[in-house]
């Protein structure tokens, strides 16, 4: 039975009829759209397909243009930052003996870097809204049709919305994408891999509350980001298969399994033992969405669900903010929503696309991909605890 949150009486008095934005999806895309659109004098209206908040968390590094954004919306304040001043960085051999690993720089994407979680953006956005727009659970469209004047979008409980734009931040497997642009086959890009996240709520053996952690080999890797403010650690595994598609399709704790076994001493067998418990689970294959135009008369397409540019990239989440401010933006400085549509994929195009590039240099960084990798990516490490390596490995996570 789908839910509802309603809005209370916005304060806000428009001087013309508010137009009225559809946002499918209420991830970090959706939820900046509609504060961002909210502020612009739109009447926004989230349809979301999960029965209530995805408040679920994965370590999430957040810089460059969303932080800047981020900053100009008034969200920094209600961010944490969630890296520990005294945490330690570990590499975990294969046979699982601990040596000196990565810190993140204070830099990254010319601002600052915070390290958070999914769930920290989440909330401050979902803050932001939830008074100010109505919020639609266990619902998504079914189809959408649209003439010069509006869109109508008929939704999965057969009730039927109009509305001047509809917003497809409905994630990599977008359904709006599917229903206007056609088969997700057709724009995802693959990479050979899988990423498992999840909270892991259970010991690690011999780990101190605010260590990173990681455990690589060529085409395998383990991520554990630890937290001092009581926050359970964060996880993230990935490697690599010829079938991606395929081993999505297995339950998550048989293949990790399989994947993972007898790799990082203890520490990764506990964390696939935590995983079996976890709540929420991500299991998915690493793909990048790479679509030529991302509107197609009054349905446009934000987020993962059109540039979705994988982990690697480390600006998924702060382009869903930048691409939704800069939406609002243009949408107030054309007199037609297609002049502003145009206008914001030309402005944010060249940002995509350097992070869809980066996040095919960061992969290695991340897992190495082959045995070559595995030995450029620990020389890397090494370096960087000497002063010029340090400045190169900064150069090259920028
Ligand atoms: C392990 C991992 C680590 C990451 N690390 C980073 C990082 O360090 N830095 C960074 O910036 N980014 C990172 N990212 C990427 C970042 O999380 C994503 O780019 C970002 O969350 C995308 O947000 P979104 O709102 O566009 O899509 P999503 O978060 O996918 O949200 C889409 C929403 O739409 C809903 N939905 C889907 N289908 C429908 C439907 N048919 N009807 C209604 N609702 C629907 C979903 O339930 C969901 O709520 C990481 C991702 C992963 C998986």
């Amino acid at each position: 039975m789908p839910t509802r949150e309603t809005p209370q009486q916005s304060t806000h008095q428009p001087t013309r009829p508010r137009r009225r934005a559809l946002i499918v999806g209420s991830g970090i895309s959706g939820l900046a759209a509609a504060l961002t659109l909210h502020r612009a004098g739109w009447e926004p209206v989230i349809v979301e397909r999960a029965p209530a908040r995805r408040t679920g968390g994965y370590f999430v590094r957040f810089s460059g243009p969303g932080y800047s954004a981020a900053q100009r919306l008034g969200l920094l304040d209600a961010l944490p930052s969630r890296l520990a001043p005294e945490g330690r960085g570990f590499e975990i051999d294969t046979s699982g003996k601990l040596t000196r690993g990565i810190s993140f720089p204070a830099e990254s994407g010319g601002t600052p870097l915070r390290i958070l979680l999914r769930s920290d953006l989440e909330r401050a956005l979902y803050e932001e809204v939830f008074e100010l727009v109505e919020i639609r659970y266990g619902v998504g469209p079914a189809a959408i049709t649209q003439n010069r004047h509006e869109a109508t979008v008929t939704l999965t409980d057969g009730s039927v919305e109009t509305a001047d734009l509809v917003i497809g931040a409905d994630g990599i497997h977008s359904t709006v994408r599917s229903l206007v642009f056609g088969p997700e086959d057709l724009y995802r890009k693959d990479f050979d891999h899988v990423v498992a996240a999840c909270i892991i709520d259970g010991e690690l053996p011999g780990v101190r509350d605010g260590d990173t952690l990681i455990a690589s080999a060529p085409g395998r890797s383990a991520w554990i980001n630890t937290y001092t403010d009581g926050h359970p650690p964060v996880a993230f595994l990935l490697y690599r298969t010829p079938w991606p598609a395929a081993e999505c399709r297995r339950k998550p704790a048989e293949a990790l399994r399989e994947a993972f076994g007898n790799f990082g001493g203890e520490i990764v067998p506990a964390m696939l033992d935590a995983l079996d418990h976890s709540e929420s689970v991500i299991f998915d294959q690493v793909s990048q969405i790479q679509i030529n135009r991302w509107s197609q008369g009054r349905v446009v397409l934000l987020g993962d669900s059109a540039w979705c540019m994988t982990l690697y990239s480390g600006q998924g989440s702060g382009m869903g903010i930048a691409g939704a401010e800069v939406l609002a933006r243009t949408l107030g400085e054309h007199d037609t929503v297609s002049a502003a549509l145009g206008a914001w994929e030309k402005e944010l195009r060249p940002l995509t696309a350097k992070y869809q590039k980066g996040a095919h240099r960061m992969q290695h960084f991340f897992m190495p991909v082959n045995r070559f990798g595995y030995t450029a990516r620990r020389g890397l490490i090494r370096a960087m605890s000497t002063p010029v390596g340090g400045k190169l490995a900064k150069a090259i996570m920028r």
